[in-house]
């Protein structure tokens, strides 16, 4: 990797996203790291503030909010729409939380944006190591939708995912090494409930989040 380059880290404020952006300021130095997050409807709008406050504190080249508000208008989900319940088991084969097209829609608004700020480089923290059943975290996604974009706008991204082959145990260990594991597991919001750092304890994502960090400090002894 080029420290001359410049990337775009698809940010929401969240462990994942937040190790992300922490390796991409060790590879691509912190003034060539520019983030986007979105806004659509989410029933937390404290996800915003917790990455405005992350990235203005790493003090990163440029934070882009771009607002999604119409999403909950094509589609029904847990996340979106407060009269429905997270439900753990997944009775329809996903969890209520996937939201049809997610990571499609922000990876091709990030590559326009991206586009504009003459990036090629656009990072994302999915992971089809703890898979969920979201289909849009699978690698044959994310290689799909990189040669897509790259059609669509006759522009060579590179669309990349660091977390890919990681467990959540291998994703706090990168933290660790990136020497930010206390700060990624005090400041990060993951909880489906809003509740910062170790979260809520109870909803999927608190559960996946906390058994990762025991399997990893256990690994660690
Ligand atoms: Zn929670």
């Amino acid at each position: 990797m080029n420290a001359a380059e410049k990337a775009l880290v698809i940010f929401s404020g969240g462990q994942d996203s937040t190790t992300c952006l922490f390796q991409a300021i060790r590879e691509y130095g912190r003034r060539n790291v520019h983030c986007i997050t979105f806004l659509y409807g989410q029933k937390h709008g404290d996800e915003v503030k917790v990455a405005q406050k992350i990235a203005a504190e790493q003090r990163i080249s440029t934070h882009k909010l771009v607002d999604l508000a119409w999403y909950a208008q094509v589609t029904t989900n847990a996340l979106l729409d407060s009269a429905v319940e997270i439900s753990r088991d997944a009775d329809a084969g996903y969890p209520n939380t996937v939201v049809d097209g997610r990571n499609m829609l922000f990876l091709l608004v990030a590559a326009i944006h991206a586009k504009s700020l003459g990036i090629q480089d656009i990072i994302i923290g999915v992971s089809e190591t703890d898979f969920s059943g979201y289909p849009d975290c699978r690698a044959a996604f994310i290689n799909s939708c990189n040669a897509t974009l790259n059609l669509a706008m006759d522009y060579a991204f590179r669309v990349i995912a660091p977390l890919m082959r990681l467990t959540k145990a291998q994703t706090w260990q990168l933290a660790d090494e990136l020497g930010v594991l206390e700060y990624v597991a005090k400041n990060t919001l993951t909880c489906y409930n809003g509740v910062i750092g170790s979260g809520c304890g109870s909803c999927p994502s608190c559960v996946l989040r906390q058994r990762g960090y025991d399997e990893y400090m256990e690994l660690k002894g």
